[in-house]
């Protein structure tokens, strides 16, 4: 049965077929999905004393004109009224632009009631909306929606009027009761009109507080029905691997494992054993030791007869795990290669033969990797390292690679909770929380550039001891940028200067040729270069025990999560490391952020921080999103309501009475149009 609020939104009194097309622009189609576009915030018209307003928030003051207005033109249409306005004790300034007509109607004296933007610098509103004498307002809240094209705001409060007064009455609940008594919250028609037409501040926050939990329910559900798919309907391999041989290359190790590896080892050969493909994540900070752990499932998945693959998305690092992963494993038999876009001709085409017939065991590389000239006989794992900066569809490529292989991501960039369970709802979570024994706390400092003088002094220090350092400069990445990347050389013939004679500065950055990184990265590993000045292209993986000082410039410009990253260059042998940030932050957030850095060597705690600071969208960088878009609930502040919703989400996927019950109809009809499953019943 169709409700009649599926209809077009032309439905609606006062709608044409050309405010229809706008709407359309907007995603708005139906009846439905007028009702459903919610505001995003309310305009908020009780008075305030000015005493407790910030600093560019909204405000509405009330008080007499004091002075005559002045106007001025800029531009054709522009202009600017200006009035000195005394409300209670202060005499501030407020501005109107482009309002002109307002000028007769404020003398001297006349009360009026101003909302707009408070400066509170310069003491002025900039005032948007204005009530002159007595004029007064119906309400005390008012929506503001977003709006595109020849749709107003005003426009759009109307129509939703409209539209509740023929159809309010349709609006169907789709939460069970059962949740809905739980947690106390509004019926769904309720929340609506709510929302559209508050009456008091606390109205919206009831509303909010059902649609909060609503979206998040609705996302968490389609999350944990396609983790119910992917395990269930996409069969898996079960691999049957030989662990007298994973234990005894385990014993091969110069270390004994953490308890922490010792366990996310578990949870993924368990994965791997199951008939289920595995969807895993690894996540551990810098040098809490994942590339030991994908080496022993490396070796799993090979005994059971399967061939792996190892993907990350530098070549340096490509290069240092095969180096890394040969000397671990190929003493216990293992052929381990090594696919980069630098191994070209012959060697390429006997490569990719030794690979298809089963010669080559494991296959480092890049995204080589998942090119379609790749193919592999048997491959049973894949694991990618640093996965973040694969996009979805890298990612959905590599599962598609070989019949269902197993795949794990791994990430040294711890995931805030919130947003692992957001972004990898659909995936098991391993975390390494442990640090292996004996490692040295990495002392950070933070310093303006003027002191630079100090720092190269210290630097040089390290250096008569036998150390080495690096200095990362930022902003470079794939896509060089020629500013930034003056930066770079120009920081390398600085210290080239500064150092003459004494130490070899090496230069490294994105934009070299391949083999000439490689012989940067060699110079530096074998201590012929001391220095070795970079952008962020060493921030992932690369391993040089010697290296004690990293110097950061502009520090200020990088996520918390990304130096700490480049932090954990240092730090890899037995002697005390140093992290000098370069920082002359010109905001308190960003203060705020340089002094985290030198207070706390935990990533989980910086990541935390980060997300707090910077917001769920700047978290993992502009590249990479894939966060889903909500509403009205905000991932970092909403997350209590978040975690419950996920478990209830668990819980109905996991029960026999949501597949069947009616009480689960709407949210069955929810997971159906969201296109999680083909066809099949999920019971
Ligand atoms: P990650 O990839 O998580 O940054 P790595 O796997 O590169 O960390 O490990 C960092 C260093 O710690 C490596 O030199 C590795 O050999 C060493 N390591 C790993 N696990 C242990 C352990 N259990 N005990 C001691 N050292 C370890
Ligand atoms: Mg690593």
């Amino acid at each position: 049965m169709t409700s009649a609020i599926f209809e077009p939104i032309t439905a609606v009194k006062g709608i044409g077929s050309e405010t229809a097309a706008a709407l359309g622009e907007m995603e708005i189609h139906t009846v439905k999905n007028l009702l459903e576009h919610l505001p995003y915030r309310y305009e908020d018209y009780r008075l305030r004393d000015l005493e407790t307003v910030e600093h560019d928030e909204r405000v509405t003051v009330e008080g007499k004109v004091h002075t005559i207005p002045t106007l001025g033109y800029f531009g054709k249409k522009k202009s600017r009224l200006t009035i000195k306005l005394l409300t209670g004790r202060y005499l501030i300034n407020v501005i109107f632009f482009n309002q002109p007509y307002l000028k007769p109607k404020l003398a001297i004296g006349e009360s009026i009631t101003v909302t707009g933007k408070w400066d509170r610098h310069r003491q002025t509103i900039t005032g948007s909306e204005c009530l002159i004498g007595t004029q007064s307002r119906e309400k005390e809240f008012e929506p503001v929606y977003s709006v595109k094209g020849s749709i107003t705001v005003k426009g759009l409060r109307r129509f939703i009027s409209n539209a509740f007064t023929q159809y309010g009455s349709m609006i169907e609940e789709n939460l069970p009761p059962q949740l809905l008594a739980t947690y106390k919250l509004m019926p769904r028609n309720d929340a609506l009109r709510m929302m559209h037409f508050p009456l008091s501040a606390d109205d919206i926050k009831k509303a909010r507080r059902r649609f909060v939990y609503e979206e998040f329910l609705l996302f968490q559900l389609k999350m944990q029905a396609l983790r119910k798919v992917q395990r269930e309907q996409s069969k898996g391999i079960g691999q049957e691997f030989d662990i007298k041989s994973v234990e005894a290359f385990i014993e091969t190790l110069p270390f004994p494992l953490t308890h922490a590896q010792i366990r996310v080892v578990d949870e993924i050969l368990n994965d791997m054993k199951s008939p289920y493909r595995m969807n895993r994540l690894l996540q551990g900070d810098v040098g809490s030791g994942k590339t030991v752990v994908a080496a022993i499932c490396l070796k799993a998945a090979i005994t059971a007869g399967f061939q792996g693959a190892l993907m990350v998305p530098t070549e340096i690092l490509a290069e240092q795990h095969t180096q890394s992963l040969k000397a671990m494993l190929e003493p216990t038999g293992v052929k381990v290669a090594l696919l980069t876009s630098s191994v070209k001709g012959k060697k390429r085409r006997e490569l990719l033969h030794m690979l298809e017939s089963g010669e080559i065991d494991l296959l480092i590389g890049t995204h080589a990797l998942i090119q379609d000239e790749v193919n592999f006989r048997n491959l049973g794992l894949v694991i990618t390292d640093e996965q973040h900066r694969f996009g979805v569809e890298q990612r959905r490529i590599l599962r598609e690679k070989g019949a269902n292989p197993d795949v794990l991501f791994m990430t040294a960039t711890p995931i805030p909770r919130t947003l692992a369970i957001t972004v990898f709802g659909e995936m098991d979570v391993s975390t390494i929380d442990e640090m292996p024994a004996g490692r040295k706390a990495i002392e950070t400092y933070w310093a303006k550039h003027q002191m630079l003088d100090r720092i190269l002094s210290f630097v040089e220090k390290e250096l008569k001891n036998g150390r080495q350092a690096y200095v990362i400069c930022p902003l470079i990445e794939e896509s060089e940028k020629l500013d930034s990347l003056q930066n770079v050389l120009d920081v390398h013939a600085m210290l080239t200067q500064y150092f003459t004679n004494r130490y070899q500065v090496g230069l490294m950055h994105g934009r070299l040729p391949a083999d000439e990184k490689e012989e940067v990265m060699q110079q530096f590993s074998e201590n012929v270069a001391q220095i070795l000045v970079s952008t962020t292209v060493v921030e992932v993986g690369v391993n040089v025990p010697n290296a004690t000082v990293m110097v950061i410039y502009d520090a200020e410009r990088f996520g918390l999560s990304q130096l700490h990253q480049l932090r954990g260059r240092v730090g890899r042998g037995s002697d005390q490391s140093f992290c000098i940030l370069l920082a002359d932050p010109k905001t308190e957030v960003g203060k705020e952020r340089m002094k985290i850095m030198t207070e706390t060597n935990d990533g989980f705690v910086l990541s935390e921080k980060d997300l707090e600071l910077r917001g769920p969208g700047d978290f993992f960088g502009k590249k990479q999103s894939g966060l889903p878009e909500f509403k009205v609930a905000d991932m970092v502040h909403d997350y209590r309501t978040l975690e419950v919703a996920r478990e209830d989400a668990a819980k109905l996927i996991a029960s026999r009475s949501f597949w069947h019950s009616q009480e689960y109809a709407p949210l069955r009809s929810y997971l159906e149009g969201t296109g999680v499953f083909t066809g099949e019943k999920l019971d």
